[in-house]
């Protein structure tokens, strides 16, 4: 099977990314696992995806046990299914995540200063580095808000730039580059309405991603981002796309529809909605994440 960096190099070659869910329990991961079967056996080619755990989520499942769970549904099905550590603020939490079999880890310092960011992720770089040099490091700079979830009012963005881009990545030595490029993680709730969308700054990710020579970049809070400028930002150098608070709320909704059955208390029959709705928006994400040639 090929390594998250084979597939990484690949994605950015033929400008396709690679997809990145996020899952805190069984039903979610099921939803994705079977859209990206579905759509590889469709297609008669494997499309890799990319499993997320933030910090609260690996707390959830447990990061040994996360750890095992994604290598033996890789084995099983024998499909390339990475698991990256999310969102990653503290060094010991990198260290966990590195020992616990992880493809890839977010360090994210991005509510440090700028200074503090670079010396921090420079630091979780060499820790990873000492552990398993295969692993890819991602860093992330700019700020794009905190939380996957249905937010008031909309988080003061900070937008990154070309130089800023240039010298973390220079400095700190990591793989894959985070910008904020007017992407913005969970939902506002105009958005979950259909009256909102989020709009991304595609002139600003090509100058970054000619400013750090190519290199591989992760688009964060792609929830609710309409497809063109989806494609139009992959085109323009994006290599790993995350998507979760989409996940969450077709996930919620099919909990509500599942416990609407009165009499039902096996727990996977309740699920059942939920696991068809996550499928059915992982499965869009993803034909339009590889659409692009
Ligand atoms: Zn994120």
């Amino acid at each position: 099977m090929k390594s998250l960096r084979e597939t990484l190099t690949e994605a950015n070659a033929n400008h396709t990314a690679v997809g990145h869910f996020n899952i805190s329990e069984l039903g979610t991961l099921r939803g994705i696992v079977s859209a990206v079967r579905e759509l590889s056996q469709e297609q008669g080619k494997q499309i890799p995806i990319l499993i997320g755990v933030s910090e609260g989520e690996r707390e959830f499942i447990g990061v040994k046990a996360v750890g095992a769970l994604i290598h033996a549904i890789r084995e099983e099905y024998d499909h390339p299914i990475y698991l990256n550590a999310d969102h990653t603020h503290s060094l010991d939490k990198v260290k966990a995540a590195a020992e616990a079999g992880f493809d890839e880890i977010l360090f994210d310092g991005s509510a440090l200063s700028f200074e503090e960011n670079i010396k921090k992720t420079k630091e979780a770089v060499a820790i990873v580095r000492g552990i398993h040099p295969e692993i890819v490091v991602e860093g992330e700079i700019g700020f794009i808000g905190a939380s996957s979830e249905i937010i008031e009012t909309k988080p003061e963005l900070v937008l990154s730039t070309a130089e800023e881009a240039i010298r973390f990545m220079n400095e700190t030595g990591v793989d894959v580059l985070a910008p904020a490029v007017g992407n913005m993680h969970g939902l506002l709730k105009e958005m979950v309405t259909g009256n909102a969308q989020k709009h991304l700054d595609i002139g600003r990710i090509q100058e970054i991603k000619a400013a750090i020579g190519g290199k591989w970049m992760t688009l964060h809070g792609g929830s609710d981002t309409a497809d063109d400028n989806f494609t139009a930002a992959i085109a323009a150098g994006m290599t790993i796309v995350h998507v979760s608070s989409e996940l969450r709320l077709a996930w919620r909704h099919g909990v509500e529809q599942g416990l609407m059955q009165q009499n039902e208390i096996a727990p996977y029959k309740i699920m059942a909605p939920s696991v068809t709705n996550v499928s059915k928006v992982v499965l869009g994400r993803l034909k339009l994440f590889n659409s692009i040639s």
